[in-house]
């Protein structure tokens, strides 16, 4: 599938619309979601474009792919989840429910989650 420039993240990245930034890397982003479904609920996006998991595995380089889980785990930190724990999410496709087809991961904590 090619990558729709026209998606909501590809916008944030063009900073045609505000995100809440939680933090940046020279090669990822990351931003609370605008609809929480946790009480800690942010999203790490590549500023490449990429469409999901796959595409960004396959055609990401390798560094950009460490800096990418690199700010994950900066993000656990900075957001206090290591020590009461986490759950990270990514969606990809139409089974997955994939929304935004930019590849995201969803760090979710702060409270007791499913
Ligand atoms: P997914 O279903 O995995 O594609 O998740 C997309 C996520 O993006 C959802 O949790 C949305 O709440 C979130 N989202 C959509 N638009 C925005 C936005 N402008 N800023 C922050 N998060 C957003």
């Amino acid at each position: 599938m090619p990558y729709d420039e026209t998606n909501i993240f590809a916008k944030i990245l063009r900073g045609e619309i505000p995100c809440n930034k939680v933090a940046e890397s020279p090669t990822a982003l990351a931003f609370h979601d605008i609809h929480p479904k946790a009480s800690v609920h942010i999203l790490v996006i590549p500023k490449g474009p990429y469409t999901d998991f796959v595409a960004f595995h396959e055609q990401a380089p390798e560094k950009t792919i460490v800096d990418f889980y690199q700010l994950v785990n900066q993000v656990v930190e900075q957001a206090g989840l290591r020590d009461g724990g986490f759950k990270l999410v990514t969606r990809s496709g139409v089974d997955g429910g994939q929304e935004v087809p930019h590849f995201h991961v969803h760090i979710l904590g702060g409270q007791k989650l499913d």
